[in-house]
């Protein structure tokens, strides 16, 4: 059975010529999803031959919700989500007064290895199709039952070890007769995986490439990253260099604080010296305690003064605001923990 949110509009079209249906019907499919009817027999529109054939071909693949989480000052929503396979993803709701954000994630697990990261602890367990990542957002906006205008692809997962999911994902969530959210209105996140950085330059999205940077010379970020030990510095900035060529877009650097590893004014001006003249702009993350993890984040004095140093040395830096941190909002934490409390309820 195929997942019909992994279609795009042409796909379903095509799928109706193909079984005797008229073309139009697959349009009138897709505007009941949206409506939020997940269940082809209550379809008002579609004939019930129609709907028999699409029951036998196809599922509606909109995960269920397992729980949620709001933080105590409401501006975050994080859900517990569950597929058709039985796998569970999380994603996050932020809720800003320029509009509702939402971070999707692109893999049940992950396998680039990050060392304060939790949603790697247990490695890749598989992709998440297009259509399953476009049913974070359908789901979520239901939840919330606002439009979601911003896209974050920072949930758990590699997006760009996930290449081809995520193209087609960023093309259903455009589309016109579904959620029609920009391209611009899409950022991607990669801990920096070079090749495959040019591969979506060539693409010329106008989507924000964020990259997870987290130190400033190489032998400070094996320590923390393995993709290091595959790429340079250099060669990752050449990468962006080339993407920004291509789309004219501002590189994002994000850069996780962690006392004691990368957090000193050293490390700040390193960062200012090596990222000094590109079209970019750093983001800075207070680490987030993971529990199997001892790492910790800086006080903020630390913070502060590695912001004051990067934007003294002429970067354009913010401090992430910590939304949600009451609710283990940081990348694959309440995955972990629902799994693990379930384990030992067994
Ligand atoms: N794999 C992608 C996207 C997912 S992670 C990437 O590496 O960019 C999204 C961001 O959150 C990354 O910058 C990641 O390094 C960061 N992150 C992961 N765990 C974190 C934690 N515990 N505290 C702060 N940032 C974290």
């Amino acid at each position: 059975m195929t997942n019909i949110l992994d279609f795009d509009l042409i796909e379903l079209k095509n799928w109706m010529n193909t079984n005797g249906e008229k073309e139009f019907r697959a349009k009138q499919v897709f505007d009941c999803i949206y409506k939020y009817v997940w269940d082809f027999d209550e379809m008002a529109n579609i004939p019930k031959a129609t709907k028999e054939k699409l029951k036998k071909a196809f599922y509606i693949g909109i995960p269920s919700l397992v729980t949620s989480f709001s933080s105590l000052d409401g501006s975050t929503e994080k859900y517990l989500l569950k597929f058709q396979d039985g796998n569970m993803i999380e994603c996050v709701v932020m809720k800003y007064n320029y509009g509702n954000s939402i971070c999707v994630s692109t893999q049940v697990g992950c396998r680039m290895g990050c060392k304060f990261c939790a949603s790697t602890i247990d490695g890749l367990v598989r992709n998440i199709t297009s259509g399953e990542i476009l049913s974070q957002v359908i789901l979520a906006q239901k939840t919330i039952n606002e439009r979601i205008s911003n896209i974050v692809l920072m949930g758990s997962g590699e997006p760009l070890d996930n290449f081809e999911n995520v193209i087609k994902f960023i093309n259903l969530v455009n589309a016109e007769y579904g959620l029609n959210i920009g391209q611009r209105h899409i950022t991607i996140s990669t801990s920096g995986i070079v090749p495959k950085i040019y591969e979506l330059a060539d693409k010329k999205l106008q989507s924000t490439l964020a990259i997870s940077l987290h130190a400033p010379n190489d032998s400070a970020r094996k320590e923390i990253m393995p993709i290091a030990n595959k790429y340079s510095i250099e060669q990752l900035l050449n990468s962006c260099n080339y993407y920004i060529e291509k789309t004219n877009k501002r590189i994002s650097f994000e850069y996780s604080l962690v006392k004691g590893i990368n957090d000193n004014e050293k490390n700040a001006l390193e960062l200012a010296k090596l990222i000094k003249g590109m079209l970019c702009h750093v983001n800075l993350i207070p680490v987030n305690k993971v529990t199997e993890k001892n790492y910790e984040k800086p006080s903020k004095e630390a913070i502060r003064k590695f912001a004051y140093i990067l934007k003294e040395n002429g970067i354009e830096c913010t401090v992430r605001k910590e939304m949600g941190s009451d609710i283990n909002a940081a990348c694959g934490q309440l995955r972990r923990d629902f799994i693990k409390e379930n384990e030992t309820r067994c």
